[in-house]
Formats: C-alpha cells, sequence, structure tokens
C-alpha cells in the first residue's frame, strides 16, 4: 500500500494516475454537448448505493471508469454556454494547475511551520485585493472557505467592535441589543450568522429595496436614527454589492455616509460583485467600497476560480485579533513577539487549504486585466440579454442588469391568473433540467415566480440566451396547454 503515498519513489505512479484522470475529463468537456443529462435522483442513487466501499477495485482505470458512471456521465458542467443558472463560473486553466499543485504539495495555511511561502503568497493577495478596493494603509485579511464564512467572520468582528461599553451588566442582555441592517435581498448567510453569533432572533432588520432592487437608503437612515432612542446599537449595515437574486448593488457611498454618521461598521458582501475589482471598464460600480470596514470577495465566483476560493478583508488589522487564540502546540503567543506569521491567528478555521495559489497562478499567467475582461464580457452579455427580454411579449423582464444576472417570467397573453402563470414557470424550469438542454434558476418577486440567468460563461452568446428562451416557453405552453386539457 506504500506505493500510492505520494512522494520521492512514486513520482512514476503520480504522474500516470493524475494524467488518467486528466484525460478522462478532458475527454468528458470535449464531448459533453449539454449541461446535464438530465438523470433523476431515483435513476443515480441506486448506481451509487450498490458500490462496496469495502472493496477496493485496486486499479486506477477501473476506478476512474466506475466514477464515469457514478459521477462524470451525469455531473452539472459549468463550463457549457447553457448552464446558466446559479452563481458558479467557468475556471480557467491557471487555476486548476494551481488546485493540482496546492493538493499534491499539500501546505496547510494556518501556520508558517506548515506553509512557509504558501503564507506570504496568501499574505501577498491580500494585500493586493486591498490594494485594489482601497482599503488604505493598515488593511489585511485572510482567505476563508467562501462568502458564507467571510460574511460571518466579519460580523463578529463588527459584534465584538460593537459590544456596548463591555463593562457591566450581563453580556447577554448586550447583544440583545445589537443590531444589524441588511437589505431585504441580502444574503441569507448574514441572518445565519447573526444567529450564530448569538444576537437576538430580530436583529437582522431588513431594509426594503427600490425598484432596481437596491437598498433604499432613507428608509436606512430612519432605522438608524431609531436605534438610540429605542435603546438599541447599530452594530454593522451589511451592503451587497451584487445581490445574489439581481446583481443589484447597493449606493455604497451613501451607505458609507450613513454608517459614519451613526457609528456603525460597514460591511460589503462583494462575494459576486467583486469581479469589478479586475474590470477596466466597470469598476466605478463599486465605488465607495474603500470606505469599508470589511468586505467579502468569493474568487470562486467572478474570477472564475474553482471552489473554494474566498477572503475577508478589512481596513483595520487589529480587528482580526477578535478571531485570535494561541494554542500551545500551534500558535503560541511567543510567535507573535518572534514575528513568525501564523494565518491561524486571523483564521476561524485551523487547518486551512492553501486556495490562494490558485488566484496566483491565474494573474501570474493571465493578470487581472485578463480576469476583467472575461468578467466584462458577461456583464455586456446581460445587457443584451436584457434587450432580448424587453423586446419579446412572451416575457416579463424585472431590472436593467448591474452585473451578469437577468430574472424574468414567461407571462402567456392568453393567461390572467397569476397563480397559474407561476406554475408553468415552476414547471418549465423543472422540465428544462430533466431535458438536460440547459440549466437555469428560479427565485421569487413580489411573491410570484421569476426565472434567472446567473450569466457567468463569456462562451455563451445571445443566441444561447434567445435559444433557452424559446425552450422556456416550449415547456411552459406544454404545462398550459395540458393544464387546460385537465380543466375541460
Ligand atoms: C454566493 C453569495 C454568498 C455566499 O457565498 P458562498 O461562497 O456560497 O458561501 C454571500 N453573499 C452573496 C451576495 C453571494 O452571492
Amino acid at each position: 500500500m506504500r506505493s500510492h503515498l505520494l512522494n520521492d519513489t512514486t513520482a512514476d505512479r503520480y504522474r500516470r494516475s493524475v494524467t488518467e484522470g486528466i484525460e478522462r475529463v478532458a475527454a468528458k468537456l470535449a464531448t459533453t454537448n449539454r449541461p446535464f443529462t438530465g438523470v433523476t435522483v431515483d435513476a443515480l442513487a441506486p448506481r451509487i448505493e450498490q458500490i462496496d466501499l469495502d472493496r477496493p477495485l485496486h486499479d486506477t482505470t477501473a476506478v476512474l471508469d466506475e466514477l464515469e458512471e457514478v459521477y462524470l456521465r451525469d455531473a452539472i458542467y459549468f463550463h457549457h454556454p447553457r448552464y446558466l443558472a446559479h452563481l458558479n463560473c467557468p475556471v480557467v486553466i491557471p487555476a486548476v494547475l494551481g488546485e493540482a499543485v496546492l493538493s499534491a504539495v499539500n501546505s496547510s495555511l494556518d501556520t508558517w511551520d506548515q506553509s512557509a511561502g504558501g503564507t506570504l503568497i496568501e499574505r501577498k493577495l491580500i494585500d493586493w485585493t486591498n490594494k485594489r478596493l482601497g482599503l488604505g494603509p493598515v488593511a489585511d485579511g485572510v482567505f476563508t472557505s467562501g462568502g458564507s464564512q467571510s460574511n460571518l467572520q466579519a460580523l463578529l468582528l463588527a459584534r465584538e467592535e460593537a459590544k456596548p461599553g463591555r463593562a457591566g451588566g450581563e453580556p447577554g442582555d448586550k447583544l440583545a441589543t445589537l443590531r444589524v441592517f441588511a437589505s431585504e435581498v441580502s444574503h441569507f448567510s448574514v441572518r445565519k450568522s447573526a444567529e450564530l453569533l448569538g444576537l437576538s432572533a430580530d436583529s437582522v432588520v431588513s431594509i426594503p429595496v427600490d425598484h432596481d432592487k437596491r437598498l433604499q437608503t432613507v428608509a436606512l437612515a430612519h432605522e438608524l436614527e431609531r436605534c438610540e432612542p429605542d435603546g438599541f446599537v447599530p452594530m454593522a449595515v451589511v451592503a451587497t454589492a451584487g445581490t445574489t437574486d439581481f446583481g443589484s448593488i447597493d449606493p455604497l457611498p451613501e451607505i458609507a455616509e450613513l454608517c459614519a454618521r451613526f457609528g456603525a461598521w460597514m460591511h460589503v458582501d462583494a462575494a459576486y460583485g467583486c469581479g469589478l475589482l479586475t474590470s477596466l471598464k466597470n469598476r466605478d460600480r463599486l465605488a465607495g467600497i474603500e470606505r469599508a470596514d470589511s468586505v467579502t470577495v468569493d474568487y470562486h465566483k467572478s474570477f472564475f476560480q474553482p471552489v473554494s476560493s474566498s477572503a475577508v478583508l478589512v481596513r483595520d488589522a487589529s480587528t482580526l485579533r477578535h478571531a485570535t487564540y494561541h494554542a500551545e502546540y500551534l500558535n503560541p503567543r511567543r510567535m507573535v513577539q518572534e514575528r513568525i506569521p501564523n494565518q491561524v491567528d486571523k483564521s476561524l478555521q485551523t487547518t486551512r487549504r492553501f486556495d490562494a495559489l490558485k488566484l496566483w497562478m491565474t494573474l501570474r499567467v493571465m493578470g487581472a486585466d485578463g480576469i476583467g475582461e472575461l468578467f466584462d464580457e458577461v456583464c455586456d452579455l446581460a445587457v443584451e440579454g436584457w434587450k432580448l427580454l424587453a423586446a419579446d411579449p412572451r416575457y416579463d423582464v424585472v431590472v436593467v442588469p448591474s452585473l451578469s444576472t437577468l430574472v424574468f417570467r414567461y407571462i402567456p397573453a392568453a393567461v390572467t391568473d397569476p397563480a397559474e402563470i407561476d406554475r408553468a414557470n415552476l414547471y418549465a424550469r423543472k422540465a428544462l433540467f430533466a431535458s438536460g438542454d440547459a440549466v437555469v434558476a428560479g427565485t421569487e418577486v413580489g411573491g410570484r415566480h421569476y426565472l434567472k440567468f446567473t450569466l457567468l460563461n463569456p462562451e455563451t452568446t445571445a443566441e444561447d440566451i434567445a435559444a433557452v428562451l424559446d425552450l422556456i416557453a416550449g415547456h411552459a405552453e406544454q404545462y398550459l396547454g395540458e393544464s387546460l386539457d385537465r380543466a375541460s
């Protein structure tokens, strides 16, 4: 069994084995003509169920054959131009190369003595990101597993900074007075974080959005004004730079003003919109982000990086101390004096992947402008798609895209019952998924069911969009036709 360990004597096996795997994936990419096969849970589950994990095959080729059956054949392929559903991007090759290197070397980024150069590379990428954000001279941050964890950590820091007085009274009472403000279309991880952080059930105040799905600052100002008289402490405002559902960007400069006036921590959730940091054309859409106290970026969304790759950035490095614990075995306090850089001092995680390497390889091979170009392309495509939808009488489309999301609904002229239209749209999404021809997402707008394209693939064309709209209309019409038959 020792021949399976990756070391100096197994270089050949390593090369052969990984190459064989790469060949399978490459062949798959070359022959995939749909984003999905439409396989059902009932069809796939038994294939996986019947495999006896206690009876290994002892043969890589045989295992890859089996993997074809249980995974590769029916996976959802984000690189396909008709995958239009969630915030998943096709990945760039330099990042995949980074992934191969980082898992083979297997550095762990918690301490210097488990990573050496890896720690410095991660730190340099944090500095690079902070420079692009404009967070100032004492900014810092750390890579995380994703936007949800970045938001959690940012709100942890905000909570610690806001704990009123910190003296006298029960800490529990104090937590109960903390309030977090976020728009009604902010990411659900904000609420989840508040709960995990022990804030009260009604701690997250939902602020209404305007017609363009941007947080209404007048409503926010009103809520912030009410805080003190009502005995609450404004802990944080979460501005979203690229909402998950609409790609809308909250008015960051106005929110920054309000945060400054009311002493609230400004967190910008740019999990989606962060790609604009590399855009030569659209960077100004993030204006105001430089005033944030903390920022979430998901490189695995708009930087074309493989999952996971994310970071939380902070204006003031010293606030990261709220995540610091010293363990004698790992990162004893004396190491701080010895100036040994242990990233675990800043992180919620301990053992941690060297995900930063993927971004490093990407920047070194393609450069930031290269990423920006790709993201600009999908933002342009969204505008084209919006025009198609706006001109199409079969569809109702909401908000002109700020990033690369389109939200729309099939509205047949002959049907007036909105619940029936909901069902037709739901059916169309499901039927499309089952066909595997395209994958689209859905969401709710004003209590009604809408469909959603999240465009992150520069290979997707306006023709793809038009074709998928025809497919959706076809499925919806079929549903309505059958529905009529059922009624008569
Ligand atoms: C995707 C997303 C998140 C969550 O990020 P994960 O990487 O999926 O954990 C948070 N906020 C916004 C706005 C997002 O779009």
